[in-house]
């Protein structure tokens, strides 16, 4: 069978919204536009150069069911939690909070030179590894590769493969590309991403045009989400500016989902479950 590159199916530009103790937001979904991308719940762009928009943080706050994945352009944020890890998310870097069954975490912006940036992306876990052990991983900036495409393309994988270079988040049960593309003006980024797999580019620097072979069907200016339709490969194409991207890919799981605020299960039991043990003083047991 022919080789088909993935058209856009829509294109979602992130709604301003307030988040934890009082953050302000770009959020890209859930909204009226998208709800879930099975497997992605949420993604949001954190960034401002005034302070007041988001020291407040995330005051500890329990997660389940779910993964939590915080990536840093600028700034730092700071974070200790119930397993008694704590540590400090610096600029580039780069983590992969699994909740599983109980968590709770605090996650506090530091700005660097007056700068803080960055975006969280929440992965649904499968019915069967909801209640799982708790465990995270966490990637210095240095250690993300860099994929050079002569002078078209700079690629840090986070997750998945570019290039047969493979990214090192590992054994996550989403399966997941996370890349971080910069493309030169008028150049051409073209990936593969399984067939079958929830495909989307979330463009936050610059402008240019995402689907089809030439990359070229759908205009996108940042800050603008690309979802994909199916097929086996994406295109996207810089602009005169150039463009910046996310690329994110997974493998979707076709099961219900209850969303309470930081809890996503299956049914509307497992989430009261989920609110008894937080007042009886059982949720992290
Ligand atoms: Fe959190």
């Amino acid at each position: 069978m022919a080789e088909q590159p993935r058209d856009v199916a829509q294109i979602v530009r992130p709604t301003p919204t307030m988040e934890g103790a009082g953050v302000r937001l770009q959020r890209v979904f859930p909204g009226p536009a998208l709800d879930y991308p099975d497997p992605f719940l949420l993604l949001d762009h954190f960034g401002s150069t005034n302070p007041a928009d988001y020291m407040a943080g995330f005051p500890m706050h329990p997660h389940r069911g779910i993964e939590t994945v915080t990536y840093m352009l600028e700034g730092a944020v700071r974070h200790t939690d119930s397993m008694g890890n704590s540590g400090v998310i610096e600029r580039g870097a780069f983590q992969w909070m699994t909740a599983g069954r109980a968590i709770l975490h605090e996650e506090m912006p530091e700005p660097r030179d007056g700068l803080m940036e960055g975006f969280q992306l929440w992965v649904n876990l499968p019915a069967q590894l909801k209640m799982m052990d708790p465990r995270y991983q966490e990637i210095l900036a240095e250690m993300i590769p860099v994929v050079h495409r002569g002078s078209d393309a700079v690629v840090r994988v986070v997750a998945g493969t570019c290039d047969s270079i493979t990214g090192p988040i590992t054994d996550i049960a989403a399966q997941p590309t996370y890349l971080d593309v910069t493309l030169a003006p008028g150049s051409l980024f073209e990936q593969p991403i399984p067939r079958g797999h929830t495909a989307m580019a979330y463009a936050f620097r610059g402008a240019g045009a995402a689907g089809g072979a030439e990359g070229a069907s759908r205009e996108l200016a940042a800050p603008t989400l690309a979802l994909f339709g199916d097929g086996d490969s994406v295109a996207l194409r810089a602009g005169r500016d150039g463009l910046r991207f996310l690329l994110i890919s997974g493998l979707p799981l076709y099961e219900p989902i209850v969303r309470y605020g930081p809890f996503v299960m299956n049914t509307r039991q497992q989430i009261l479950d989920t609110l008894a043990e937080l007042r009886d003083g059982t949720f992290l047991r």
